[in-house]
C-alpha cells in the first residue's frame, strides 16, 4: 500500500509496516499503528539474536516526528523476549 510508506517516510518508521492512521481528539495526537516485521520481530534488542517470547508486553506509544503543529506518536506492541 503506497499511503503505508509515505505514513512510514513521514514518521521516520521505514522498517516497520504502518496499518494505520488515525487522529486522537482527547490527547490531540495522530496515532500510527504499526507492527514490526516478520525477520526482525522476537529479536533480543541487545544481542540481535531472535528469542522465545517471554511475554506479550504492553501496547505502547513513542513520540513521532511532528507533523507541522499536531504532534504525532507511533503506536506498537511491545512484547518481550527470553535471551539466554
Ligand atoms: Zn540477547
Amino acid at each position: 500500500m503506497r499511503s503505508a510508506r509515505v505514513w512510514a517516510g513521514l514518521l521516520g518508521v521505514e522498517q516497520a509496516v504502518v496499518e494505520g492512521v488515525e487522529f486522537d481528539p482527547v490527547e490531540s495526537v495522530v496515532v500510527a499503528r504499526v507492527r514490526v516485521r516478520k525477520g526482525v520481530s522476537r529479536r533480543c534488542p541487545y544481542c540481535r539474536r531472535r528469542c522465545p517470547r517471554y511475554d506479550v508486553g504492553v501496547r505502547r506509544r513513542w513520540r513521532a516526528l511532528d507533523l507541522g503543529a499536531v504532534r504525532a506518536v507511533v503506536e506498537a506492541d511491545a512484547p518481550r523476549v527470553s535471551c539466554p
